[in-house]
């Protein structure tokens, strides 16, 4: 296969064609800045306004007033923990999670420096969230708790109705911030059953470009800009708006909306089919998660004494693109702290890959990647240094 096949949409997706097409008119025609007065203006805030509708539709959130743009994921998360911690100066204490991104958690060790008291909550084997650590953890002093909606390197789905419940009949004065990045596009999102004060989404996480993210703040939310000027954004976030990115979001989640059932059905049944295969070929092949609830596109498998880096350098040369950990952290040869924190063992966890596929993945890219794996695995496996204990393991399986 000449192609490339893309199985890495948790790192980025590819803008599509109708994302793209929307925001041309405003990099060139409607390039006016949407808070001017004259009618060359008016294009320009209208779309803004349509994009925002747009967005609050996809969250089905209540007023398209608590939605906010911004430029990515990590600036929406920012904003909404930074914005809630200091209108909530005299509490000092944060919950979140042992498998959050890095830019959610590297935030609270900066946090903890200043002075906050962070709780790391733990997950179990399968990734899945100890909600009675979390219940117990919540007191007076708790400003704010911080859950993502689904794991990037796992897939794994927190369930965050029940979360909400927790938090507000333990306190109802602690906020809930979601980081809802790789929720969305994948999984319905509403806001309102959910019970979240804040949740952050990034455009390029389905289909929009990078450099584009959203803000949902509950009605009923104060909280203070990180970027502060301009009156834009409800004088939440400072700056011109980015008009272009602004719509080509609006048009992503229109199109994600659409093809949620896509998703559910189509894409999961090629996950799970590359899963399958992967599992039923490969006798040093382990399911990470377990029995976990997932997102449909997302698989991490690991596979048992050899390195997952050499794995994706393979696959790599053959066109085939899957990640271990998370954009963020690839390329370090730290094991995933997710991994980790879910006791994934250390034979497998330096051999962990995170296979993501999207709406553009085909059934005859997943055959091929399942043809050509178990080889580079076997490869890989007869130069393992472990062999006694994969003679073991084998005979386990067998
Ligand atoms: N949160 C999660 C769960 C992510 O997966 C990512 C990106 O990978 C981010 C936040 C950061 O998003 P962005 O790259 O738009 O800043």
């Amino acid at each position: 296969m000449d192609k490339l096949i893309y199985l890495d949409n948790n790192a980025t997706t590819r803008v599509d064609d109708k994302v793209f097409e929307a925001m041309l008119p405003y990099f060139k025609e409607e390039y006016a800045n949407p808070s001017s007065m004259y009618e060359f203006a008016k294009p320009a805030s209208r779309a803004i306004k349509e994009a925002r509708a747009k967005v609050r539709d996809m969250l089905n959130a209540a007023n398209e007033k608590e939605i906010i743009f911004t430029s990515c994921g990590s600036e929406s998360a920012n904003e909404a923990i930074r914005g809630v911690l200091n209108m909530n100066k005299n509490k000092r204490h944060i919950i979140t999670t042992k498998v959050e991104h890095p830019a959610v958690l590297n935030l609270y060790q900066t946090l903890e420096k200043q002075g906050y008291n962070v709780d790391y909550i733990g997950v179990n084997s399968n990734g899945e969230l100890d909600l009675e650590q979390l219940k117990n953890a919540v007191n007076s002093d708790t400003a704010l708790v911080s859950v993502m909606y689904a794991n990037n390197e796992t897939g794994v789905i927190y369930p965050i109705e029940k979360i909400s419940n927790i938090i507000k009949t333990q306190n109802p004065n602690t906020k809930l911030f979601v980081d809802a990045v790789q929720a969305a596009g994948k999984i319905p999102i509403d806001v309102q059953a959910l019970g979240v004060d804040l949740l952050g989404i990034s455009g390029h996480k389905f289909h929009a470009p990078k450099g584009i993210g959203a803000l949902y703040i509950n009605s009923k939310t104060v909280i203070t800009p990180l970027i502060i000027g301009g009156h834009q954004e409800r004088g939440l976030r400072a700056g011109t708006e980015n008009v272009p990115y602004i719509v080509g979001i609006g048009k992503a989640a229109e199109l994600a909306v659409d093809n949620l059932k896509y998703e559910m059905t189509e894409v999961k049944r090629l996950r799970d089919r590359l899963e399958a295969n992967i599992l039923k070929n490969v006798f040093n092949s382990r399911l990470n998660t377990g029995v976990a609830n997932r997102v449909p596109n997302t698989t991490n498998i690991g596979f048992e004494y050899i390195e997952g880096e050499l794995i994706l350098l393979h696959l790599s040369d053959l066109g085939i693109c899957a990640s271990s950990g998370s954009a963020c952290t690839s390329g370090s040869l730290e094991p995933s702290h997710v991994l980790r924190a879910m006791g994934v063992p250390f034979t497998a966890i330096h051999g962990s890959i995170r296979f993501s596929l999207s709406k553009y993945t085909t059934e005859k890219e997943i055959d091929y990647v399942t043809e050509v794996l178990p080889g580079i695995v076997n490869k890989l496996t007869n130069l393992s240094p472990f062999q006694n204990e994969l003679e073991e393991l084998r005979k386990l399986k067998s």
